[in-house]
């Protein structure tokens, strides 16, 4: 699967042209889409990006099969209710969660892109803080207006539906590895940002030990054909700084949902479908014990699954 080449793409982070000398095909292994997908490994700038990049209607394709299972309806979970109680689950679990560190300043204007199932929408909202969420799913966008949460409609991956500096505070959480034009999304949040005005990044960590140790069977990171650039804190930074928003802190951890993920895949290498539940490793006497060891491992490792960035705007 590896081979040594050059590839005539340019890196979409550092537009370094033949700068990849790696590449690895990988298959889908979470949602079991078919198709092979190939990732190219930047040898300046340590990003690795999909290569070719999927077209816009591959990419709905994806997503449209993606979200078909099951209806959405947004729920007020504890994690709302009792944010302490969240706090301290969270700081075991290791799960990145805005609501936890993500500060609003008094007043600001928020912009939650990408929310998902509007789970951190829903309780910004619910703190009195004027938020806004962005969404290309109906169904997404339905659902968290259906609990009466603004929304925004994406219809261009590479455009953010606003005028310019409309928002103190941005955050992206496991969606900027979604993108496929990271220069010009960066631009453009640099663009709604106010001067001053902060942008939380959280994206799988393409320099995690975990990486090397799980190798192909890293799925929480790899996720193809949904992550399409991998990312370190330094390609992150140094993308941040070319449009005016430099780092002012980074950190990672390592969520237990993903580790598991990871066991999964290893344990099960024929399985491609590895997010529904077994036994093994997701029943609750293996998953505690799993927590609380990698809790532990965790601390001993210098770079964990998931980075979060933190930026400001000049
Ligand atoms: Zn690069």
């Amino acid at each position: 699967m590896t081979n040594i080449e050059n590839f005539k793409s340019s890196c979409p982070v550092c537009e370094t042209i033949n700068a990849g000398r790696r590449s690895e095909e990988f298959s889908d292994r979470r949602k079991g889409l078919p198709g092979i997908w190939r990732l190219v490994d930047c040898l300046k700038c340590g990003a690795i990006y999909m290569d070719p990049m999927p077209s816009d209607a591959e990419l709905q394709g994806y997503y449209d099969a993606y979200l078909k299972e099951g209806e959405l309806v947004l729920s007020v979970g504890l994690g709302s209710r009792r944010p302490k109680l969240r706090q301290v689950y969270h700081a075991v679990s290791g799960d990145v969660d805005p609501r936890d560190f993500v500060e609003i300043p008094s007043g600001g204007r928020v912009l939650d892109y990408g929310s998902g199932d509007g789970n951190y929408l829903s309780y910004f909202h619910s703190k009195g803080v004027n938020i806004v969420g962005a969404e290309i799913s109906d169904k997404l966008i339905a659902a968290s207006e259906e609990a009466g949460l603004s929304m925004t409609r994406v219809d261009d991956f590479d455009r953010i539906p606003f005028p310019d500096g409309q928002f103190d505070v941005v955050y992206l959480m496991q969606v900027f590895e979604h993108l496929r034009s990271p220069r010009r999304f960066m631009q453009e949040l640099s663009r709604v940002l106010k001067p001053g005005g902060r942008l939380y990044l959280a994206v799988p960590n393409a320099a995690s030990a975990w990486r090397r140790v799980f190798a192909r069977n890293w799925v929480s990171g790899w996720f193809a054909p949904f992550h399409l650039v991998h990312y370190t804190r330094d390609s992150l930074a140094g993308l941040g700084r070319e449009y005016g928003l430099p780092a002012v802190d980074s950190w990672s951890r390592t969520p237990e949902s993903w580790f598991r993920l990871n066991v999964k895949a290893a344990l099960y290498r024929k399985d491609n479908k590895v997010e529904n539940p077994r036994l093994f490793p997701d029943a609750l006497p293996f998953k505690l014990p799993l927590m609380l060891l990698l809790r532990i491992v965790d601390l001993l490792v210098r770079e964990r699954d998931c980075i979060v960035v933190e930026f400001s705007k000049r």
